[in-house]
């Protein structure tokens, strides 16, 4: 079942919720791919009722991204969500999200200043208000995030955490391709040449997580080869490439405890993310 307005869409879940079932909630902006699929699997696993939601958020698009041009396979997406057991999609239109008077945002502070967040300055602004409108409009028990956002998953954590939200988070793993690319609605930009050069990111990430496993803990040194290793890309312009605390997503210097090594990098015009999760001791 489609359903377009968020009254209808809280009623829903209400009248759910009295008979105690229980709801996992997906949000994405469609284009799904085998990354959006896992979180809907696991969803249907833990939960009595699934629902998607599909809704390409302008608030959280710079002026100079790509909203316009942002894929919306509406008839597909329904396909898959559906064989992969998604009972409700929640697809509302942009005037049912952000009415002319809209004027309430969110503001997660410290988290959302670095990576991602210093080349896309109101992107997590965007991130969190939409998905706290998306939590209001379907209260659901479990929602659930990819670990390939690891930035956008921390800042919603510590959102709901402080803003007291009755939802637990669940972090997916990244979804990749054979070839080690992670999966994401924006690969479908690449060229066939560009989508060869993407893989360079796992690359980086898997040489990365080498040297911590054998022991090496200066960061310095890690980023280091990494530049090496995405640089002698002619297509790859990097973004950045960090490695931060996994909590609070500070730079460290030495990987002592969990940390994740964050890549952002341009392939051609598209910008692509990829993160692996390590531990320094
Ligand atoms: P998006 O439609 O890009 O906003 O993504 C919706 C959700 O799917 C987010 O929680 C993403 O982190 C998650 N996601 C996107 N790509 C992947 C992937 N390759 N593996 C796992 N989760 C993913």
């Amino acid at each position: 079942m489609i359903i377009r307005k968020i009254k209808l869409m809280q009623k829903y879940v209400r009248d759910q919720r009295r008979t105690s079932k229980t709801i996992g909630f997906v949000p994405t902006m469609g284009a799904l791919h085998e990354g959006h699929l896992s979180l809907i699997r696991r969803a249907r696993k833990e939960n009595d009722i699934v629902v998607m939601s599909i809704f390409v958020n302008p608030k959280q698009f710079g002026p100079k991204e790509d909203f316009a041009k942002y894929p919306r396979p509406f008839k597909k997406d329904i396909e898959l969500a559906k064989s992969a057991g998604a009972d409700i999609i929640f697809y509302p239109g942009t005037k049912e999200m952000y009415s002319e008077e809209y004027q309430t945002y969110i503001d997660v502070e410290k988290i959302t200043k670095g990576l991602c967040g210093a080349s896309r300055p109101d992107h997590f602004r965007g991130v969190a208000t939409v998905v706290t409108k998306l939590f209001n409009a379907v209260p659901a028990e479990r929602a659930y995030f990819g670990q390939k956002d690891y930035q956008q998953v921390r800042i919603i954590k510590r959102m709901v955490e402080d803003l007291n939200i009755p939802v637990k988070i669940v972090i997916c793993p990244i979804v990749r391709g054979k070839d080690g690319l992670a999966m994401s609605s924006r690969n479908q930009y690449l060229s066939l040449e560009e989508r060869r050069s993407a893989t360079c990111l796992y690359e980086a990430l898997q040489v990365a997580k080498a040297m911590v496993k054998s022991g090496i803990k200066d960061t310095v040194r890690i980023k280091n080869e990494m530049h090496g290793i995405i640089e002698s890309n002619f297509l790859a312009k990097i973004d950045y490439v960090e490695i931060v605390d996994a909590e609070t997503l500070a730079s460290v210097e030495k990987i002592q405890n969990k940390a994740v090594i964050a890549v952002a990098v341009f392939i051609g015009k598209t910008r692509l993310i990829d993160n692996e999760i390590v531990r320094g001791s």
